[in-house]
């Protein structure tokens, strides 16, 4: 007999007796508001998926042998809900994140998912929950799925007890100003061999006291080198493109490849989709290394330099230190204040707008 899979039609939904107020959007900051409910959903390896829950948000009861607190069985992923003008609310690209969480899992041996029925559960929490999508250009409600071990045993086997659980945050714009980065290549956030593609949380502590170092040198993400030629991988967490007239004298939008050392950003592959349907300029996949970076902004071909993740959109880089010198990136020349390079603005404009329902696409998924 097959275990149980996960099995929507059974979702239990027990609401909550004390409702929070509603957010004040202008006070949103990200991650730090939640909503009233979240979702769970546990598993053994005795008896496989047991039926959905939608309870009200609080504190999870976790053995503290728990695989998770040990040896960090854990993954988790950032998607988001947005209103449009007509009140529907819409996810974006919603199967590229189940996708992500079970790519993420197996390589920690977390169990098997169905990734249409759990999306299904997602969706009704949302519905649950609804009140708490901001209707504001620009603010969306952030999706926080995790997927934890939970069986108390300190053996390094596996864990065959799971947790899979969903809560939501209401969220505003994260970085409306233009980002200053400090190119690293002392320490790596990913490396070959390594778990950069996956979206475990383990990849993340490590990379805190760096952050906090270039953050108190003045500057606002690591900019991550990788190796002795100092090959770009990603900014923060984010995915890094540029925008420049590459050695060849062509326009090109450029982005490091799906190596096993990047996250495979579901902003990443939409921007370049949006370029490659536009057919302007050149879009490409490859590595680039930070020489061949400051070259060009010393022969003025560097255009523009963003970073991109679900939390942001994009974010247009200003300023890049590395190796003693700071070195300035063009946002936009036509005009000193603006947040936004044009292109990075375009794609943007454009995301936004099929995120928020304004421009039809089959990428906008209604809850
Ligand atoms: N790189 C890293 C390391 C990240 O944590 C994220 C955020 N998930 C991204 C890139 C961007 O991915 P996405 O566009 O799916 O949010």
């Amino acid at each position: 007999m097959p275990q149980p899979n996960i099995d929507a039609s059974k979702l239990k939904v027990t609401l909550t007796e004390t409702p929070k107020p509603d957010y004040d959007n202008k006070t949103l900051s990200f991650g730090k508001n939640f909503t009233d409910h979240m979702l769970c959903i546990k598993y053994t390896e005795e008896n496989g998926w047991e039926a959905p829950e939608i309870k009200p948000y609080g504190p999870l009861a976790i053995d503290p042998a728990a695989f998770v607190l040990n040896y960090s069985v854990e993954t988790f992923e950032g998607m988001k809900a947005y209103r449009a003008a007509d009140g529907t609310i819409n996810l974006f690209r919603p199967s590229m994140n189940m996708q992500r969480l079970s790519t993420s899992s197996q390589r920690i041996k977390l169990p098997e998912f169905d990734q249409e029925q759990f999306l299904q559960c997602i969706k009704e929490l949302v519905k649950v929950d609804q009140r708490f999508v901001p209707d504001q250009y620009g603010y969306s409600l952030y999706i926080r799925p995790n997927f934890i071990g939970t069986e108390p045993n300190l053996n390094l086997m596996y864990s065959k007890e799971a947790l899979l659980y969903v809560y939501l945050s209401p969220v505003g714009p994260y970085f409306p100003r233009t980002v200053k980065l400090y190119a690293n290549s002392e320490q790596a956030r990913a490396w070959p061999g390594g778990v950069g593609n996956f979206k475990l949380g383990g990849n993340y502590a490590p990379a805190l006291k760096p952050a906090m170092d270039v953050v108190a040198k003045g500057y606002d993400q690591i900019l991550w080198l990788l190796g002795e030629d100092h090959y770009v991988t990603e900014v923060g967490t984010m995915n890094f493109l540029i925008f420049w007239v590459n050695e060849d004298g062509e326009k090109e939008l450029v982005t490091a490849p799906l190596d096993g050392i990047i996250l495979p950003g579901v902003t990443r592959d939409s921007l370049l989709a949006l370029a490659r349907q536009w057919g302007e300029f050149k879009v490409s996949e490859r590595r680039v290394t930070m020489p061949e970076m400051i070259r060009a902004i010393a022969d003025g071909r560097m255009l523009e330099a963003f970073g991109a993740g679900t939390a942001c959109v994009v974010c247009s880089v200003s300023e890049i230190f590395y190796e003693g010198k700071s070195y300035a990136i063009p946002v936009d020349p036509s005009n000193p204040d603006a947040v936004f390079g044009p292109l990075t603005n375009r794609l943007r404009t454009e995301l936004l707008d099929i995120q928020y329902g304004k421009t039809p696409s089959p990428w906008a998924v209604p809850v």
